[in-house]
């Protein structure tokens, strides 16, 4: 039965492309303006979108009326959802319009960040309606933006006949613990030929930087509670135990690499001074260039932990929760964007534009230059950031570029209220359809100019030889930490503790 229906769908495919074969190879050449109106065609949904996730403004997790959202307007325009709520992220999805080869990516995000809401106008005003939230990182802009390039592909694709699969990614949470790390570990990035995306930012630019590897690490503290006055020989600090642990670190930072960042929260270091702490807990990022770095930390610093419970007679559970890898570039990806990054240029503004974009920089406190007012050229070198993304994991399981657009003024930089404000109105609406641009010309070539697919295959391949991706994410974790405990599936805290026991020794404690 399996078998026949393969047959079928191979035949079907063979008369597929044998039919289209013509048409690919005249659609290569499509003009840029083709590629630019397919995009003006959708840019009302573009905007529409936009505007709705913002208003929505939804955290890391439950981004549910913002992902589904994205997917009624998916499935109104012939994509079929493949699968939702994947690889345990209750607001992730996975949807695909097309057949067959090549398979062509494209990411989207729209969750936003706390704290950061703010009415889109030029000063500092909490939303009328009490949303807290906001999209001070523009994934609403993101999800908009990636949404109208598949649906602009989408119809060229049937407009020319064109074989290959847009598959759109719904990867939710990026602010937190990044679904498409949990996507990536459950292999469904695993049969894509290119990955496309983009991100707001105040340059036209592409993502050719080397992103920092990250781990996160949760340590517990756990000791006896005591009068701090009467009786504190009965008790056992655990905030001692923290800070314990967090000198710890900051002698380990004296002897790591300079590429090293170690950093480090305490959200719960007891209820009162006279009361002894029985319980305390500590958070931690650390990144460096790459995974193995990163894991030769994780290791020393669950040493530390040991050696603080010991040193206080307390006990610790110090668990890598979650991770992601660096960002891994594509040159032969990175030249052909960059050409359409160029074709495609910044938006052009209003005077209204152009005096809000001022009116923000006021605020902020720097010079009223406005929009950017050029694209930036390709670096010779790819630059290393010291901030991470979970488009990292991605970019070692499949060829990935990305591109940034300009949605705030020069010199505002995201995840501030400024940058919420413009990413609710039209500058941040025109960075969404001038990326999608960018993302509808590169993806156009990736499925109708076999030669060039096949480049940045070759170097992808080259770049990762011998590499096999191992997620970031111990087995023990079958769901984000961070989920609500209402939507949690799995008894984690039982399960960690039990984690911890099992591979104490492996892990050098
Ligand atoms: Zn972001």
């Amino acid at each position: 039965m399996i078998m026949k229906k393969n047959i079928a769908i191979a035949l079907m495919l063979v008369v597929v492309f044998a039919a289209s074969g013509m048409n690919a190879a005249s659609a290569q050449n499509l003009a840029p303006e083709k590629i630019h109106s397919a995009v003006d065609q959708v840019a009302p949904i573009i905007e529409d979108t936009a505007l709705e996730l913002w208003k929505h403004s939804e955290l890391p997790l439950v981004e549910f009326k913002s992902s589904a959202y994205l997917m009624k307007i998916l499935e109104d325009n012939g994509f079929t959802i493949k699968s939702k709520g994947t690889a345990g992220v209750p607001t992730a999805f996975v949807a695909e319009y097309g057949a067959g080869k090549p398979i062509i990516g494209i990411m989207t995000e729209y969750d936003a960040l706390p704290g950061l809401g703010n009415e889109p106008v030029t000063s500092k005003e909490p939303r009328k309606d009490g949303v807290t939230s906001g999209h001070g990182c523009g994934h609403n802009l993101i999800g908009a933006g990636g949404l109208g390039a598949a649906l602009a592909l989408r119809n060229l694709i049937e407009e020319h006949k064109t074989p290959g699969t847009i598959r759109v990614y719904g990867a939710a949470a990026e602010e937190s613990e990044g679904a498409k790390v949990y996507m990536a570990r459950e292999g469904v990035f695993n049969d894509v030929d290119a990955m496309l995306h983009w991100h707001p930012n105040s340059v036209a630019g592409l993502w050719y930087a080397r992103t920092a590897a990250v781990g996160m690490l949760y340590v517990e503290f756990s000791g006896k509670t005591a009068h701090a006055g009467l009786e504190p020989w009965k008790g056992r600090s655990a905030l001692d135990a923290v800070e314990i642990f967090t000198h710890g670190v900051n002698m380990m930072r004296e002897h790591v690499e300079p590429t090293a960042r170690l950093q480090y929260i305490i959200p719960k270091g007891g209820v009162a001074p006279n009361v002894v702490p029985d319980f305390a807990t500590v958070k931690m990022f650390y990144r460096d260039i790459d995974r193995a770095h990163v894991e030769k930390s994780m290791i020393w610093l669950k040493q530390i932990a040991k050696g603080a419970a010991l040193a206080t007679q307390t006990e610790t559970l110090a668990v890598d929760y979650f991770g992601m890898y660096d960002l891994l570039p594509n040159t032969a990806m990175a030249n052909r964007m960059q050409q359409h990054l160029e074709a495609v240029g910044i938006p052009s503004y209003t005077n209204e534009e152009i005096a809000f974009a001022k009116e923000i920089q006021k605020s902020a406190g720097v010079e009223l230059t406005g929009m950017t007012k050029a694209v930036t050229p390709l670096p010779a070198q790819v630059p290393t950031m010291g901030g991470s993304t979970d488009v990292g994991d991605v970019s070692w399981i499949t060829p990935t570029m990305g591109t940034f657009m300009p949605t705030i003024p020069e010199n505002i930089g995201v995840h501030t209220w400024m940058a919420t404000s413009c990413h609710g109105m039209s500058i941040g609406f025109k960075g969404a359809v001038n990326a999608a641009k960018v993302l509808t010309a590169t993806g156009w070539d990736l499925l109708t100019d076999a030669k060039f697919l096949a480049e940045v295959q070759a170097e992808f391949k080259e770049r990762t030889e011998g590499f096999t991706y191992k997620s970031p994410i111990p087995d023990i974790i079958k769901e984000p930490v961070l989920l609500p405990e209402d939507m949690k599936k799995h008894e984690s805290v039982v399960e960690l503790k039990e984690y911890f026991k099992k591979h104490a020794h492996e892990e050098g404690f």
